[in-house]
């Protein structure tokens, strides 16, 4: 096997190194990954929602294997006995929408996950009111509810397949990717921050939100940008049962964290680029989009309290908000990317580093067909859009 270097130890990196040492080719990855406390990293800033609510049949299908995955964790990231530590919250995920059109989304949805087998039901505001009395509902027309999906910590997926892979001899280096050379059709070298030079056979670039600067580094143009994502955490007076990751009409999301719930509101329609801090506009955005959602939804998250805030990056997808994988169409040639996946990645982690592993291995797919998330469409300037629950 040719000599792999994966520039990226996150969940995608990890994933990729987890499934090529269980094939038995762990000497032929090294991962680059700078941070092995992942502190920036969009993993364990992530809501860690694992959900089979989708339109396209490819992100269902990577979703199932990503629960399949998180759901044995434990017995799958067993190193020497000691068991990958690792809670599956299945609470479900509830889509909550009005007007007809969205109501008609719901349905075909629905249809779709029905065909593949997915257990997804269409709930009425009664039904959703009876099943969860703290939400509001006179005013919502259907609920789309995943009663298998659920979250996970994030944190702990990364760590765990980090973990795994490294008994199995997969190598680490903590250092940074800051230059690549290449010939005219091949990547021949990856520079490190240190100074080191790794020759490489095939690059593999899983870098997030950084992505798109490794691709600037080999000439590779990519819709992908950084987004950033605010994320508010915060508790009531009064106790509530768990709730289902909730995905409002007005945007908002939330879901139970702890003694207390996490919350966000998904918007495309603003500029990219880094941005760590939570300030006064973001503040302010709770106080006048997502409290007053939050507390229509929910009547007793009138009386919250926001106990912490922090920012993470979407690498943001802007051609569709669909992941781009596989080599580098009509580039160089040894250069791959597994990038873009918006506000869904974690859920497709394990099924991502699966499929990359299949590509370098066997040079096709032979689980998932995951042709159409290819470079090429961004070539032809073809999106491939999932349709009703975007995160
Ligand atoms: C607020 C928020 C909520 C989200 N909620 C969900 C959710 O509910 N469900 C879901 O499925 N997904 C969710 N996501 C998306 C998910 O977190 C990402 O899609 C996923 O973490 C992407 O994984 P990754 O490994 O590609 O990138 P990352 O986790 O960002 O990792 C990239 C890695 O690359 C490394 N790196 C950067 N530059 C270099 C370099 N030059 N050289 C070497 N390494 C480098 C970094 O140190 C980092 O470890 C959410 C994201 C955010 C921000």
């Amino acid at each position: 096997m040719a000599n792999v270097v994966v520039i990226g130890g996150s969940i995608m990196g990890s994933s990729l190194a987890y499934h090529m040492a269980m094939a038995g080719e762990a000497r032929a990855v090294s991962i680059v990954e700078p941070d092995p406390s992942y502190e920036w990293a969009a993993a364990p800033r992530s809501a860690g929602g694992v959900r089979l609510m989708h339109s396209l049949p490819e992100n269902i299908e990577m979703s199932r294997y990503g629960q399949t995955v998180y759901k044995n964790f434990a017995q799958l990231m067993d190193v020497n006995g000691e068991p990958g530590v690792f809670p599956f919250r299945e609470y479900g995920y509830l889509h909550l929408v009005t007007g007809a059109k969205n109501v008609r989304t719901v349905e075909q949805n629905w249809r779709t996950q029905t065909e593949l087998g997915v257990p997804n039901e269409i709930l009425d505001r009664n039904e959703i009111s009876q099943r969860f009395p703290a939400l509001r509902s006179d005013d919502i027309d259907a609920g789309l509810f995943g009663p298998q999906d659920g979250f996970i910590d994030p944190y702990s997926a990364v760590t765990g397949m980090r973990r795994k892979a490294m008994s199995l001899g997969v190598e680490y280096i903590q250092d940074r990717v800051v230059g690549l050379q290449a010939s005219a059709s091949r990547v021949d070298s990856v520079v490190l921050a240190s100074g080191r030079i790794l020759k490489a056979e095939i690059i593999v670039n899983v870098a997030g939100a950084w992505a798109p600067e490794i691709c600037a580094m080999a000439g590779m143009s990519i819709p992908v940008e950084p987004l950033s994502r605010p994320t508010f955490y915060f508790e009531t007076e009064e106790h509530l049962d768990p709730l289902p990751l909730t995905k409002d009409p007005s945007g908002v999301t939330f879901r139970t964290e702890g003694r207390g719930f996490a919350t966000g509101l998904t918007r495309h329609d603003v500029s990219g680029g880094f941005k760590w801090d939570i300030g006064e506009e973001e503040h302010n955005q709770f106080e006048t989009e997502l409290w007053p959602a939050l507390a229509h939804r929910v009547p007793s998250f009138e009386r919250l309290k926001v106990k912490r805030s922090w920012a993470g990056h979407y690498a943001m997808n802007r051609l569709d908000g669909n992941a781009i994988i596989g080599p580098w169409i009509g580039g160089l040639e040894n250069f791959y990317v597994a990038v873009g996946f918006s506000g869904a990645g974690i859920q497709k982690g394990p099924a991502i580093g699966r499929a990359l592993s299949e590509l370098l291995l066997h040079g096709r797919y032979q689980t998932i067909d995951l042709s159409r998330l290819s470079y090429q469409r961004v070539i032809d300037n073809d999106p491939l859009f999932e349709i009703g629950f975007t995160a």
